[in-house]
């Protein structure tokens, strides 16, 4: 039997390619091996959001041939999508294949590429899984490799995602959609479908799951996904990580992020804060995008100071292969981007640890995470990471009380309440 090693870099997107790689590779007989030095053969899930993802994976597949000569190794992903022959060329590659298409890694790994299921069964062992609705991305942002390595926008059909979350909801408790773009779901489709569609049968499909949505777009949330996530909190989880990159219109016309204004991304949530009463708020930031001046940071800081946010997730810029920015600005000093990614850390962090506050005493409807040191990790409805003490035994969803403990953390006391109550039900938060 052939054991193969995975390894996946990057995004919700490749973890979830790389779980139908994992079910294809079983599925053809040979087995996953957690241990580099028990595989014949490796996988190894590529990304080319930034130059350091693809040095991360080039250290691993110099690694795995130096560990084991005989190592057979296959990169797929979007690092691989992109490459010229300089991944072709390590040592131990005997397939570069782009994208994560399981056949093809089948045929590189010389497995049997017949009979690949279509739907994903299962996503790990964890409460929550990945759906991947779509795939691709029709945008052209100046600074992203990813729409190049990925394509244009695809749709998966509505009536397979639903199949996949029926047997997905078998095992997990709550259900992400993923994907590159999803806000763009069904825009390639002639039969109306939207992303708000889209949720709105999985929500009538699969009764027993919370679904959450992974990046989307400010303004890609339509009323139908507002109204199910103000209306029914316990069926769509209330929370967005809506990418802002800049609160600068200036540098957001050049990065080619056409379809919002930092007005437009501020009056949809300020519109969706103001209706609910628990809201896990976070975004993408990018510090240092060429020619990004001293005003552009200060707009950018005002907008995030004026919203809800609950964590900022804040990038320096990174040139990528193929990408039109650094031919758009002047490249901005190494120590400013360490002062303006600092501050915003810093403010994004504030905010988090202000809005934990305000969190605590209310009730929360939890999915748990995982066991660590000693005492479980669960997963709010609105994206706070809470534990619960160890003596007690939980479901893998359930409804608690919330408490701040000295360290900021937050802890959470489960109620013998089911969880559906447990989000509406909860006191308002001060904002
Ligand atoms: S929306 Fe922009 S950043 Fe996102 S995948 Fe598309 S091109 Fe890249």
């Amino acid at each position: 039997m052939t054991r193969v090693f995975l390894h996946t870099f990057g995004c919700k997107a490749n973890q979830y390619d790389s779980e139908v790689l994992r079910q294809a590779i079983e599925a053809a007989g040979a087995a996953v091996v957690a241990d580099p030095a028990d595989a014949d053969a490796a996988v190894v899930n590529s990304c080319t959001v930034t130059h350091v993802s693809e040095s991360k994976m080039r250290g691993l597949v110099r690694r795995l041939a130096r560990r084991n000569d005989a190592v057979r190794t296959v990169v797929t992903g979007c690092a691989a999508a992109l490459d010229g022959g300089a991944i072709a060329a390590l040592p131990g590659v005997v397939g570069v294949v782009g994208g994560a298409d399981p056949t093809l890694v089948l045929e590189a790994l010389g497995l049997p590429p017949d009979g690949v299921d279509p739907v994903l069964r299962s996503f790990g062992r964890g409460a929550r899984a990945w759906l991947k609705i779509q795939d691709g991305c029709d945008e052209h942002c100046t600074f992203c490799a990813t729409t190049l390595a990925r394509g244009a926008n695809r749709s998966r059909s509505p009536e397979e995602i639903v199949r996949e979350a029926e047997a997905l909801a078998a095992s997990h408790a709550e259900l992400v959609l993923t994907g590159v773009h999803i806000g763009s779901y069904g825009k390639d489709r002639d039969d109306g479908m939207t992303l708000g569609r889209l949720v709105e049968r999985l929500v009538a499909a699969v009764p027993t799951v919370r679904i959450r949505l992974s990046s989307v777009e400010a303004t890609e949330v339509d009323d139908t996904l507002a109204d199910l996530m103000i209306g029914a909190p316990e069926r769509l989880a209330p929370h967005l990580h809506a990418p802002l990159q800049s609160g600068s219109d200036r540098l957001l016309k050049l990065m080619g992020r056409h379809w919002y204004t930092a007005a437009k991304y501020r009056d949809r949530i300020e519109w969706l804060a103001g209706r609910l009463p628990a809201f896990g708020l976070g975004a993408d930031v990018m510090v240092g995008f060429p020619g990004e001046t001293a005003e552009d940071h200060s707009a950018t800081r005002d907008l995030i100071e004026a919203l809800p946010f609950t964590y900022l997730h804040v990038f320096p810029y990174s040139a990528r292969p193929g990408a039109a920015a650094p031919r758009i600005g002047a490249p901005v000093e190494p120590e400013t981007v360490v002062g303006r990614a600092a501050e915003l850390r810093a403010l994004g962090s504030e905010k988090g640890s202000s809005y934990r506050a305000a969190r605590s005493g209310g009730r929360a409807d939890l999915v748990l995470l995982r066991r660590s040191g000693g005492r479980f990790e669960a997963l709010t409805e609105d994206y706070l990471s809470a534990y619960v003490p160890s003596d007690r035994l939980v479901p893998g969803r359930f409804a608690a009380a919330l408490a701040l403990e000295p360290d900021g953390t937050l802890r959470a006391d489960p109620l013998n309440v089911d969880p559906w109550s447990a989000s509406t039900s909860r006191p308002t938060v001060a904002r």
